[in-house]
């Protein structure tokens, strides 16, 4: 149990509490502990954080497994974006998580956006969906996949999160009269947040988690991420020193022909931060080749880091390596003693990690996905469904090998205008084993997506059509096998009289702002004789993520069905169709949800499990031996 402390100290933090409504999914979800209003909620969080007073200060000293204070570890970057603090972050994650400890985090993303939603994937990468329907950035799918956890969207801040939450309540005249500033207004408003989501239980256990890992987004320096770092600094102060690490994530540049490892910009990013009242416990050096004793020794000195503490995360063959970099390292060991949590952690048990980034090294056999898509220029686009098909590739001993294939270049149109990408996207397609076309939003490449399906269908290839591509599916059927030529989507073809696919959303019917269906739903399997059901081990019902607004229109489902596609997956309603397959093809499955949200790397999700089956001719014999479910 937790010692639930009534301090002035957290009297006066629920007083100032400025979250707005934090909609929690916990273990308590649905309670009435959890159901009551912001401030109250805080108020219980609030007890049972251990704010260092010198009521609490005790609890710190001699902590026991549920009594101890909320130990933070804070991810920041220097020199230069995309050196992987994500997967830094969520690889101390696993280290500390390997070492006996439950590890929840938080995403800080300073832009101005609310959410990722309205985010181009072009341009961010994937949209990340989290159970209670966040649209998140992608990093938070690297915690969920490396920490197998599940986040609420309160995991991922926003500078907009924080900004609209104060200016809510100065509208509200919660302020009191007072002018409303970036400190302490924003950044009392951050270290509430932090605070009250570090104790959401993520994994499914009840209580807080020992450790919050926090990564701050972008840049030590860069103006939007001020406000966090003074946040951040006064978070590191009233927690208390043993209660809060710092890593430094920095870069480690190669220059010249004599090949020195330069530390220069590094010193300076760690001076910045210190300028800004943050020390650095740990330094986590990203570079191409390991470092040099003596750079390690030019750091420690220059950056006032332990040399025990300057880490170096190399190049190396897989991201799950680099957990182990860590630990071979003995990151843990230096986090573990900054947080004095030594005599509570156990020694990392890091062997089935091991196995999986060992195998995932020594795969020889590979398999060709087709992936055709909109965003097919940034693979992070679709990020998680990559993840996806790996997780599937390893689980049946392969090497997943995406082609990727510009849908429009798929078209007839392309024929005449690029006849050279035209005829390639054709060949790889022709090459490959099995065809999947993701999730997407708007018109272009949709005639390359139809051509696809309809060649997947027509050649016995296995297709998996997620979202968007369950809805190609549809048309592509309804038009070449119920022969309705204008057959077509409200999204693509407003005009259409022929709308298979048709705006159905769960709230307003006239508004398009909020309107898209978010987060896990339940589909109710129809029948047991189906491949999905047996895929997932025939339960009634699926629980899987949802991001769309169109959906297939339940006035088609008895034209399509009489023709051999069935809809075997519905909602509690039986309105809409959830997922549909071909059940005259090997393989023919497409999902309005995405079920590539859900997929770890142990576990891989059930439907590219049978994807990844289909097109190496193996899962007939599978589904024979997994007939009951196992
Ligand atoms: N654009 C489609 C819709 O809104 C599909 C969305 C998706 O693939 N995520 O329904």
């Amino acid at each position: 149990m937790y010692k639930y402390l009534l301090t002035p100290k957290s009297l006066s933090a629920v007083r100032s509490s400025s979250l707005g409504l934090l909609r929690f999914r916990s273990k308590f979800a649905g309670s009435k502990l959890w159901n009551c209003s912001f401030p109250a909620r805080t108020l219980i969080q609030t007890l049972c954080l251990h704010t260092e007073t010198e009521e609490n200060r005790h609890i710190s000293q001699s902590p026991s497994r549920t009594d101890r204070a909320m130990k933070y570890v804070l991810v920041t970057g220097g020199v230069v974006s995309g050196l992987g603090k994500g997967v830094t972050a969520s690889s101390i994650g696993v280290v500390l998580k390997a070492c006996g400890l439950r590890v929840t985090s938080i995403k800080i993303d300073p832009y101005l956006n609310t959410d990722a939603g309205t985010m181009s994937p072009f341009e961010h990468g994937e949209v990340f969906v989290l159970d209670d329907g966040g649209e998140v950035d992608l990093d938070l799918g690297n915690y969920e996949r490396f920490l197998d956890v599940t986040l609420t969207r309160d995991n991922n801040i926003t500078t907009g999160k924080i900004f609209q939450s104060v200016i809510e309540k100065e509208r509200r005249g919660d302020y009191l009269g007072k002018t409303v500033q970036v400190v302490p207004h924003i950044t009392d408003a951050i270290k509430n947040w932090i605070e009250s989501v570090a104790v959401i239980p993520v994994d499914g256990q009840e209580g807080p988690a020992d450790v919050c890992v926090i990564e701050l987004g972008g840049t030590v320096g860069d103006i939007e991420s001020m406000p966090f770092i003074e946040a951040l600094r006064q978070l590191s102060f009233s927690v208390g020193h043993d209660n809060f690490c710092l890593v430094h994530v920095s870069l480690i540049p190669v220059l010249g022909v004599v090949g020195e490892q330069k530390t220069k910009p590094t010193q300076h990013s760690v001076r910045e931060l210190r300028a800004l009242g943050l020390t650095a416990h740990l330094l986590a050096c990203r570079s191409a080749q390991p470092l040099l004793e003596n750079t390690k020794e030019k750091l420690s000195q220059f950056c006032h880091v332990p040399a025990a503490n300057i880490l170096n995360i190399h190049d190396v063959p897989n991201i799950w390596h680099v957990p182990l970099l860590l630990r071979n390292q003995n990151a843990h060991h230096a986090v573990l003693k900054q947080l004095n949590l030594l005599s509570i952690a156990t020694p990392p048990d890091l062997q089935d990690w091991t196995k999986m980034a060992e195998t995932f090294d020594n795969l020889t056999n590979s398999v060709r996905i087709a992936m055709v898509g909109k965003y097919v220029g940034l693979t992070d686009s679709y990020l998680s469904v990559v993840k996806a098909l790996l997780h599937a590739c390893i689980a049946c001993s392969l090497k997943p090998s995406i082609d990727w294939i510009a849908a429009s270049d798929l078209e007839d149109d392309s024929a005449k205008l690029t006849p050279e990408a035209h005829a390639a996207a054709w060949e790889t397609l022709r090459n490959a084993a099995c065809v999947l076309v993701p999730g997407g939003f708007g018109d272009r490449g949709v005639r390359g997506m139809i051509l696809a399906a309809k060649y997947a269908r027509e050649n016995n290839i296995p297709y998996l059509g997620i979202c968007l591509g369950m809805q190609i599916s549809v048309i592509e059927f309804a038009r070449s096998v119920l022969g309705i030529e204008r057959a077509n989507s409200e999204e693509f073809d407003a005009q259409t009289s022929d709308r298979v696919v048709i705006f159905m959303p769960e709230g307003s019917t006239t508004h398009m702002g909020s309107t898209m269906r978010l987060g896990s739903r339940k589909t109710l399997l129809q029948t047991p004789d189906c491949i999905t059901a047996k895929l997932y081990g025939n339960p009634q019902y699926v629980d899987e993520r949802h991001r769309h607004r169109y959906e297939v229109n339940p006035q088609v489902i008895g034209a399509l069905e009489e023709k051999g596609l069935k809809f075997v997956g519905k909602d509690e309603t039986g309105n809409r169709m959830e997922i549909l397959e071909l059940p005259s093809h090997p393989f023919y499955v497409g999902v309005q949800f995405h079920p590539e949200f859900k997929s770890r790397p142990r576990r891989p999700s059930p439907l590219f499990l049978g994807f990844i089956l289909a097109a190496t001719g193996k899962l007939e014999a599978y589904l024979n031996i997994h007939q009951n479910g196992v």
